[in-house]
């Protein structure tokens, strides 16, 4: 795995697959002749055109971290945007784009990195998470790792089939809006109280990924650094957005 040069030339990208993950997201596999791989957490810009020559750019994170001129893209579709929308319900398998990337080389994570990791993702902000888990899955790493996940309800959760079968990562989910029957936890915003149960189940002083909406992981940062963990060792990204 390795970032390539040459992030800043436009390439063309073809959508192999396209898969509803949720009724407001979707996951599109792009061929991408010379993208050549990319780092866990980083991103790609995607750029779409229209007949009149207007153009749209917005930045996507990657699920994927494999080294080959794949990669897989989720977006959510945020009423009334731009760009999501047409990514969400429109583009279909053999339409192009242009993407450039891979693009971030700090939110990222690498397989020979040994410490503990805590992801906190909240809705599409499991995206770049996504692709740690995957890349540490992969590579064998016995690195301790574990998923904070934070979503609406059970249906809104990209990727909840393959994060029930992934070892080497141990997820906590947490329901906003709507918990399955049962749960334990009743349906409500990420607290303290949530991370704090982590530290009471052992993990110690991890090197933490927060990603998505703004207000999400401006809450997350806040929550972290108020129950002791040190600010150094928090790494962001931001979507955009409340
Ligand atoms: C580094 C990076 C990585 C990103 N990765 C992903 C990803 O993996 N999946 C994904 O779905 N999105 C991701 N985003 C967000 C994405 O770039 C767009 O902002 C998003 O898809 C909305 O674009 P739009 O053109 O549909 O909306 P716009 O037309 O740009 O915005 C419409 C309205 O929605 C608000 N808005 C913009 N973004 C959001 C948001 N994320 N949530 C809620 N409201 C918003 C705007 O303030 C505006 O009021 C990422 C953003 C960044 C910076």
């Amino acid at each position: 795995m390795r970032r390539t040069g040459h992030v800043d030339v436009w390439k063309t990208a073809t959508v192999v697959s396209a898969t509803q993950l949720t009724p407001s997201g979707r996951s599109l596999v792009l061929d991408v002749p010379g993208w050549g791989g990319n780092l866990a957490g980083q991103h790609a810009d995607v750029r779409l055109t229209a007949p009149d020559g207007y153009q749209a750019v917005r930045s996507y994170s990657i699920a994927s971290a494999d080294a080959g001129d794949r990669l897989e893209i989720a977006v959510d579709r945020v009423p009334d945007g731009e760009v999501s929308p047409f990514l969400v319900d429109a583009i279909e398998v053999g339409d192009q784009v242009e993407v450039r990337g891979p693009l971030g080389g700090w939110f990222v994570w690498r397989p020979e990195e040994t410490e503990p990791v805590l992801l906190v993702g909240g809705g599409s902000g499991i995206v770049p998470l996504m692709a740690m888990v995957r890349a540490h899955e992969a590579s064998g790493s016995t690195a301790p790792f574990r998923l904070v996940y934070s979503v609406r309800s059970p249906e809104d959760a990209f990727f909840a089939e393959e994060l029930s079968a992934a070892t080497g990562v141990e997820v906590t989910w947490i329901y906003t809006r709507r918990a399955p029957d049962g749960w334990p936890r009743p349906a409500g915003r990420l607290a303290a109280a949530d991370l704090q149960a982590l530290e009471a189940a052992g993990v110690e002083a991890p090197s933490v990924f927060a990603c998505g909406p703004t207000g999400f992981v401006e809450a997350v940062a806040d929550t972290l650094v108020t129950i002791g963990h040190d600010p150094a060792r928090i790494k962001t990204e931001r979507f955009g957005g409340a």
